[in-house]
């Protein structure tokens, strides 16, 4: 599985970014039983921060409001690529603004 380009994962960030400023208040963050988060039709996000793993959880979920279309697998694909292709000041990054709403 190829990495996204420089701007190809610059630009998910900005929209992560986006999406978190924007639709903050449709994200919660609570203890699930079997899931790291889950996304339901309505845009309305919860992310189980206890289990670790919140960057990729929290770009997965985003993936889902994205492309509510997308199958579970391409959504699976999009964070392992996403995940390969950040670089860690872009994950701090991304730690630092999900802060804001937390
Ligand atoms: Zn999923």
């Amino acid at each position: 599985m190829s990495k996204f380009s420089k701007s190809e994962t610059y630009n998910y960030t900005r929209r992560l970014y986006r999406l978190l400023k924007n639709h903050g208040d449709q994200i919660t963050f609570r203890k699930l039983r079997g899931a790291y988060g889950v996304c339901d039709e309505d845009g309305d996000i919860v992310i189980d921060i206890s289990r670790g793993q919140t960057v990729a959880t929290l770009f997965h979920e985003a993936a889902h409001f994205w492309n509510q279309d997308w199958e579970e697998e391409d959504v699976e694909r999009f964070e392992k690529r996403i995940m390969q292709s950040l670089t860690t000041r872009q994950i701090r990054n991304v730690l630092k603004s999900l802060g804001n709403i937390l």
